[in-house]
């Protein structure tokens, strides 16, 4: 199926059932009302001259019409690029650019970011850009208008000129190691992702999802939109950006049976200083993924969320994104520790990153992954393609990870963050997981630094819990002791208030061995 085919499935099957709640603005949608809403835009986007390849931005944080743009694009086979919220001019002259976008649907202001300055700025200086169309402005408002008045007839034919292998998104990845990559993703690449996503969580029409992380990632828009859409259940959306007290009074408010987050969002909301005063008795499930998972927080997200058929997803933007997924009816050790086995249909194996050769269970190497899900290729950059994903189709993840004798993986952390101290390979990772036991830290990170005598040294930047007292180098090494192998205790300690962060709420490791290493002199 296309993506417009599928919705069309889910329409026929739950008419009456909710498809979308937005808690900004109270408004709520059934699938059949979506559906209408979303033919009306798709019909006044062929109107307008948007036709099957055009790329289609969207620029706003979540809020409803950002769907109804992602569906309606779907739809008539536009390429829809999702551009992240916290561009600034220079970030979104380059995705329009590289992505050659013809219409750019975007809110006029988000935070203190001036949206409609900045693309009055660099609009001149894109070629393909020809027209912009701010929510709530008249370009905007005149869609659905148009789309009422135009002949149905012509969105039976858009769809009917469409194949599942068609590129449906571009979708730029975090920006985490380096500048974002475009990756362009197919109606089957995307739409099958979703629904074995939807599926390892048991999800149906009775379900509603819960869903802070942003829709300009596949975090927001294939595992979460994408999922319920293809299994019947609602999207709610608490907030047009992650804000923990809004995320939990979503659930309680509209009895959500799954919520989603990065770990760093489910730290927030356990942290929350109202936690206690949430009724949080209609979870059942949620996804934590995007960057490594510790132990500690997943064993809260069960006990003290009640949400105890939980996963961990693996993946990355290029894989549509998943790859592997913890299910209900692993152990809870595995459930907790293991980023579960490859998903239906995809292929993994741990190879040597040097000779490419596939390395002993049990022992690291770097992840790769093979089937339906790898990506058409990064846009218009072939070589970047060919660097990423091999001859054979393998793609190459940069992750290293550990496969177990029955298959389950760990990700021991990314090739670049490896750190190498006086030869010996050290994975954040383990040493991160360590210090989460210890009582007055909230969350670590650990990076090496350089350093004359080791080539790195280990640093772990700590986040305090409310109240205790900063944590030092000595406390860390007393704490550590004997019970972690002497060249992992980190040498120093940095304790801070945030990390920095992508949007998509991953750690800039980068940003923070810049910052250590001016810190050092
Ligand atoms: P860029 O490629 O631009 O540097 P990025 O890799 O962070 O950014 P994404 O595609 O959003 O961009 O993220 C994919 C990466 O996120 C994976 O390669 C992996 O490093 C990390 N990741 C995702 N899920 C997990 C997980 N469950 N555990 C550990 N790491 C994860
Ligand atoms: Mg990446």
């Amino acid at each position: 199926d296309t993506i417009g085919e599928n919705l069309d499935r889910t329409v026929r099957r739950f008419p009456g059932r909710d498809a979308l709640v937005d808690m900004a603005s109270g408004r709520r949608w059934t699938y059949a009302e979506f559906a209408a809403d979303v033919d009306d835009l798709a019909l006044g986007l062929l109107d307008l001259g948007i036709v099957k390849g055009d790329r289609v931005g969207i620029w706003a944080p979540n809020r409803p019409e950002w769907t109804m743009v992602q569906y309606a694009t779907a739809r008539i086979g536009a390429i829809l690029v999702t551009v992240n919220p916290a561009y600034r001019a220079h970030e979104l002259e380059y995705v329009l650019r590289q992505s050659g976008i013809r219409l750019l649907v975007a809110a006029d202001r988000f935070k203190t970011s001036d949206y409609a300055a900045m693309i009055e700025e660099v609009g001149p200086r894109c070629p393909d850009l020809e027209f912009t169309a701010l929510l709530d402005g008249p370009v905007w408002n005149s869609l659905p208008e148009r789309g009422r008045r135009a002949d149905r007839t012509e969105l039976l034919r858009a769809q009917a000129a469409l194949s599942p292998d068609d590129p449906v998104n571009i979708q730029y990845t975090s920006g985490t190691t380096g500048f974002p990559k475009g990756a362009t993703l197919s109606h089957h690449n995307i739409l099958n992702n979703a629904y074995f996503v939807g599926e390892s969580c048991h999800y149906s029409e009775q379900d509603r999802v819960c869903i802070p992380v942003p829709f300009y990632h596949c975090f927001g828009m294939v595992m979460g939109n994408l999922a319920c859409t293809s299994h019947g259940a609602a999207m709610v959306i608490p907030a047009p950006a992650f804000d923990p007290g809004a995320t939990l009074a979503a659930v309680q408010a509209e009895a959500c049976t799954s919520l989603y987050g990065v770990p760093t969002m489910f730290i927030a909301e356990l942290a929350h200083p109202d936690f206690e005063t949430y009724d949080l008795s209609s979870l059942r499930t949620g996804i934590m993924a995007g960057s490594p998972c510790p132990v500690e927080v997943m064993k809260e997200v069960i006990d003290r969320m009640g949400m105890r058929e939980v996963s961990i997803c693996y993946g990355m933007t290029e894989t549509s994104p998943v790859s592997t997924q913890t299910r209900v009816d692993d152990s809870v050790e595995r459930r907790v520790s293991t980023v579960g086995r490859v998903g239906p249909h995809l292929e993994a194996k741990v190879v040597d990153p040097a000779t490419g050769r596939t390395v002993p269970r049990g022992e690291p190497g770097e992840l790769c992954t093979r089937g339906y899900s790898v990506m058409l290729g990064y846009w218009d950059q072939p070589e970047r393609t060919a660097e990423a994903v091999d001859a054979a189709r393998w793609m190459h993840t940069g992750d290293l990870a550990v496969m177990d004798g029955d298959g389950y993986l760990s990700i021991t952390g990314r090739i670049k963050d490896m750190v190498i101290r006086g030869g010996e390979n050290l994975y954040p990772r383990e040493i991160e997981e360590f210090l989460h036991g210890h009582p007055d830290v909230m969350d670590v990170q650990v990076i090496g630094v350089p350093d004359p005598k080791y080539g790195e040294e280990l640093m772990a930047w700590v986040r305090m819990r409310e109240g205790a007292e900063p944590l030092t180098a000595e406390a860390v090494r007393a704490y550590c002791d004997g019970r972690l192998a002497h060249f992992k205790i980190p040498r120093y300690v940095h304790v801070v208030e945030e990390f920095p962060m992508t949007v998509t709420g991953k750690i800039r490791k980068i940003e923070m061995r810049e910052t250590a290493t001016r810190l050092l002199g």
